[in-house]
């Protein structure tokens, strides 16, 4: 998310930036002239030293005085300035010369620097020697001013703050973006909702002489990447304004008072520039509650005041949309979200079937697909999925293709690329073969039992025993939809399936070499069983009664709204489900042994079976049985049915 591009600010109006900059420099050039003194009086201990050189103007015409106030006073007009111990002689910007008695003084420098006076220390044994006295002293004096000087004026005029907004024009990213609506796919309300702001941008005045009012600021709220970034560029785009773009972590640093000037820089810019779009991400940064007391909350908070009052201080038809984007807006300060703030909010999702679908669509355009790519089927197991990961996964899979020395996409790119985002990088690892063993026929037995279940549950899309992640191997369910809920009898299937791996292994290696491996699906199967007794109240004996928990993923926690008593009954109808689904999955496994015996023969020689070479050697290949024991549930006609995409890890 959010990678503010690096392009430069191309805009005419950075000369501010340009002579914060030469300032700085020149204070760079003091500061490094006086620590080489200090240096060279450690190292040379008071050597010859070199000359340094001379940049300092002379002219013979009868120079003015000026006392050190004067040179305070006057420091704007200060061309240059020779520095000679306390004496220090140059000219004026109107060409007047003067000699002035000065003393190191911090506020002084800092001044000159401010008026881009080119300043020379003289290079006479004697000053350097002076100076290199003082040098030490003067460092640390002319240290702690530059960081106080930041907080002292808001650090918008200066140190620091200043500088480092000259250095960092890169921060805020402008220019107008060439992104438009097209590039941004299956968020079309969404869409819908911003064009408004994009109308008022084009046509400003037809809103001014209604006497509408139009939002100040929009928030993009959403989980990151799913394209508010995108979103904001291209509603920029369609309105062809600039697009300034910042980031809410550049506003916090160390240096106290730098967000303040941020604040006023960019929108200093925004205002040049207007018509506009200054957007800020991850603006929770700096738009958090107030509440805390510390130093570095003290410092956010001016930050989040100034953003304020600059978004209250700009009129309604400048034509500056603010928008910001955050995934957390419930830690937005509500100072921010009031009328004529941020006072209007567009919360993006994730994207659903039909938006991965063309948000996939939409990339698929730019890389070759091969014909053997179903990306209707790459939609459904993609739940959870945001724009940027449906991206990432085409050129995933694209790279995969070209390690691979294909000139087009295929499903097995694809497939590898989606397994990697999902479940981390293919594991090289050594498994002992009777691990191997075990984990065929433990995934063996997850397959088997979903076909048992396959008219009512998610339909089998693969197995394998390739290790991957933290799991052995797995068992990959593709959703035909995306989630509504669960029948009980959906539940009940699905923790049989969950906890037919485990089941698998007690009936072909015996009870005492079942292994820990099956310890996600318990958690797992605990989860649901839980979740539906306590919470959607799918328990008879329970009953309706919803009864909070606390308590993490597969734990018993604690039992809100429960009486002990009911935490017992709890406890004991957990353990009646899943030991009856245990029981059901062990009946289903034993009665037909040697077709599970098959699968996980093939499994150990294939690796990786689609849910399509599964049916068959379940069912044979005119899916009707040809095994010993018919399995009683044929592939049936697949009902709609639950939900994400349910990867049962060894
Ligand atoms: P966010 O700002 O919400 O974190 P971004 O806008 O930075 O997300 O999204 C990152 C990238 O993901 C985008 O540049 C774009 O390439 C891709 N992307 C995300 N959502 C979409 C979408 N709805 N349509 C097209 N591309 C998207
Ligand atoms: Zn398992």
């Amino acid at each position: 998310m959010k990678k503010l591009k690096d392009f430069k600010n191309k805009t005419s109006n950075n000369s501010n930036a340009k002579k914060a900059r030469d300032g700085s420099s020149w204070f760079l050039i003091i500061f490094g002239a006086l620590f080489i003194a200090m240096i060279g009086r450690v190292f040379v201990s008071g050597g010859e030293m070199p000359n340094m050189p001379n940049i300092g103007a002379t002219n013979t015409t009868k120079p003015i005085e000026l006392s050190f106030s004067d040179v305070l006073r006057r420091a704007p007009e200060i061309k240059t300035m020779k520095i000679n111990g306390n004496d220090a002689t140059g000219t004026l910007a109107d060409g007047t010369k003067y000699n002035a008695t000065i003393t190191y003084d911090p506020e002084m420098l800092s001044k000159l620097s401010d008026a881009g006076t080119a300043i020379t220390i003289d290079t006479s044994k004697g000053i350097f020697e002076s100076i290199a006295t003082f040098a030490p002293l003067a460092l640390t004096l002319l240290f702690i001013f530059w960081i106080l000087r930041g907080f002292r004026r808001g650090g918008a005029a200066g140190g620091i703050g200043r500088s480092l907004i000259g250095q960092n024009p890169t921060k805020i990213a402008t220019g107008k973006p060439k992104t438009t609506f097209k590039d941004v796919a299956g968020i079309d309300s969404e869409k819908q909702e911003l064009s408004e702001i994009v109308d008022f941008l084009k046509n400003k005045d037809k809103y001014k002489a209604l006497g509408a009012r139009v939002p100040r600021g929009v928030l993009l709220s959403g989980q990151p990447g799913t394209g508010k970034t995108l979103l904001a560029r291209a509603i920029a785009g369609e309105a062809n304004v600039p697009f300034f773009a910042a980031s809410g972590s550049d506003f916090s640093g160390i240096i106290v008072g730098l967000g303040v000037a941020k604040i006023k820089e960019i929108f200093e810019m925004a205002k040049r520039n207007a018509p506009c779009i200054l957007f800020i991400d991850e603006i929770d940064a700096i738009g958090q509650k107030r509440s805390t007391h510390s130093y570095n909350d003290q410092d956010r908070e001016q930050t989040l005041n100034q953003l304020l009052i600059e978004m209250d201080g700009f009129a309604n038809d400048t034509g500056i949309i603010v928008i910001g984007a955050t995934n957390r807006v419930d830690m937005l300060d509500a100072a921010l979200l009031r009328p004529g703030r941020f006072d209007r909010q567009v919360y993006i999702e994730l994207p659903d079937l039909s938006g991965r679908r063309e948000i996939l669509d939409l990339y698929a355009k730019k890389v070759k697909i091969g014909e053997t790519v179903n990306l209707h089927d790459l939609a459904r197991g993609t739940t959870g999925f945001s724009g940027a990961d449906l991206e990432n996964l085409l050129n995933e899979a694209a790279l995969h293709a070209v390690r691979n020395g294909r000139t087009e996409i295929s499903s097995d790119d694809i497939e590898e690329a989606r397994d990697k985002i999902i479940m981390g990088p293919r594991k090289i690892r050594k498994m002992r073969p009777e691990d191997i063993k075990l984990t065929a026929y433990h995934e063996a037995g997850h397959a088997f039992v979903s076909l048992m279940y396959a008219d009512i549950t998610d339909p089998i899309h693969k197995a394998t025993i390739i290790p991957r992640g933290r799991a052995l191997g797995m068992v990959q369910h593709l959703p035909i939809d995306d989630k509504v809920s669960m029948t009980l009898a959906e539940v009940r299937a699905n923790l049989s399936i969950a906890l037919a791996g485990r089941s698998a292994e007690e009936i072909f290696f015996g009870d005492d070499k079942i292994t820990t491996g099956a310890e996600s699906d318990i958690a797992m199967a605990t989860r649901l069983a839980r979740y539906s007794i306590t919470t959607a109240g799918l328990s008879k004996r329970v009953g309706l009664p919803a009864i909070n928990q606390v308590g993490t993923f597969g734990t018993r926690g604690a039992l809100e709204n429960a009486s002990e008593k009911t935490a017992e009954l709890v406890d004991a109808e957990i353990k009646a489900w899943l030991d009856a689904a245990h029981a059901d999955a062990i009946k289903h496994l034993t009665k037909n042994k040697k077709t599970v015996e098959k699968l996980a023969n093939e499994l150990l020689t294939r690796e990786t079976l689609t849910g399509e070479e599964i049916r068959e050697i379940v069912f044979g290949k005119s899916e009707s049985a040809t095994t010993e024991k018919k399995p009683k549930t044929q592939k049936k006609k697949i009902k709609k049915t639950t939900n994400a995409t349910k990867t049962t890890k060894q």
